[in-house]
């Protein structure tokens, strides 16, 4: 009796290690992901882009433009590694705000999430979790 309690500890004990073990190389994969193989983890939609380039006003200044330039708001990473095509993620500029925005000018970050938020009616921070949800995925 004393060995079959043993047994049965050593196949739970087993078990739990066999688990862990293999948590410990499924999050170092991921990590492997992340750094090595950034293009893995972009969403490309080019008829989004499309959609974007043809609003017609800016979404900041309001100006009319003949094309507007979709923004990637939660950044696009080193060549556009990290790049999410999502409504969520893009809002459509005029040339002049689109640089003023890169040079570091307004409309900042946080304005153009606040476009995006009253956009799509949804809460900022929602637009962070929705983003960082699918470059996990
Ligand atoms: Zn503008
Ligand atoms: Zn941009």
């Amino acid at each position: 009796m004393d060995a079959c309690w043993a047994w049965f500890a050593l196949a739970v004990v087993g078990l739990i290690a066999l688990f862990l073990i293999e948590e410990v190389y499924r999050r170092a994969e991921m990590k492997w992901f992340a750094t090595k193989e950034p293009w893995a983890l972009k969403l490309i939609d080019r008829e989004m882009m499309e959609e974007f380039r043809r609003k017609e006003r800016c979404e900041w200044c309001k100006r009319p433009v003949a094309r507007c330039e979709p923004h990637h708001v939660l950044g696009r990473g080193i060549g556009g590694g990290r790049r999410i095509d999502h409504p969520f993620n893009l809002v459509a500029l005029c040339l002049e705000c689109h640089r003023s925005h890169h040079d570091g000018n307004p409309p900042l970050k946080c304005d153009l999430l606040a476009i995006v938020a009253a956009r799509e009616g949804v809460l900022q921070d929602e637009i962070e979790e929705e983003i960082n949800r699918i470059r996990r995925l």
